[in-house]
């Protein structure tokens, strides 16, 4: 059993977690319908982009690791049809009878980034929040909620929920000295930043502080 010692859902009562790793996958697929009456070779020509999610499903196990991904499962997320018609009597005799039309090219585009990652109660269903004690390694998972050792400053928060820990101020406090330094700028350019709302203030650190995802983004912006 997945039985967790240090959760117990605050809504249902239970103590497993499902995870969810969901990946997004594009299909492009071209296809092609004959012209039947003799006016052309080809009525038309279809190009479909089909979006999909890879979801592979598992457990957080009692060491707040995944466990082993049991089942992938393929959602249909979306699909954008074109089609360029050269025959108008066949198109609409036979556009509608799908075994007419034939596959001539598929190509299927993973997704470069990361899998997304959700975590869910298998009682209720709800989602619920997660951060991991470790940055790089993405090591042991917490849960926002109904987690007896959740520290909010200690956990770094899965990127989805960033601005939401960031407003409860559950983020780790960065001090205007360690920004000047990752910044290159100096400490009193930092307060001013801090003060102007130009790198938000944390909500919840008893000094002057902004946070480490704050700065981040400010050395990203565009110029
Ligand atoms: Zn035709
Ligand atoms: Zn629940």
């Amino acid at each position: 059993m997945n039985e967790l010692s240090f959760f117990k859902c605050g809504n249902c009562g239970s103590n497993v977690l499902r995870a969810t790793k969901s990946a997004k996958l594009k299909t492009a697929v071209e296809s092609v319908l004959p012209c039947k009456c003799g006016e052309t070779v080809v009525a038309a020509l279809r190009s479909e982009l089909i979006s999909a999610a890879v979801k592979q499903h598992g457990w957080l196990r009692d060491n707040r690791a995944i466990g082993p991904d049991r089942r992938e499962e393929i959602v249909e997320t979306g699909r954008d049809k074109k089609d360029k018609v050269s025959c108008g009597d066949c198109y609409k005799k036979n556009a509608g009878k799908l075994h007419l039309w034939k596959e001539a090219r598929r190509a299927v585009q993973a997704d470069q980034g990361e899998p997304d990652l959700t975590i869910s109660c298998e009682g209720c269903g709800r989602q619920i929040e997660f951060g991991f004690a470790h940055r790089k390694s993405k090591g042991p998972i917490f849960l926002a909620e109904d987690d007896k050792d959740f520290q909010p400053w200690r956990i770094y928060p899965d990127p989805k929920y960033v601005d939401k820990w960031r407003e409860r101020g559950w983020l780790r406090p960065m001090s205007p000295e360690e920004a000047a330094e990752r910044l290159k700028l100096p400490v009193e350019r930092v307060v001013g930043l801090i003060n102007e709302g130009k790198l938000p203030r944390h909500k919840s650190a008893p000094q002057l502080s902004t946070d480490r995802y704050a700065v981040k983004a400010y050395l990203a912006r565009p110029l």
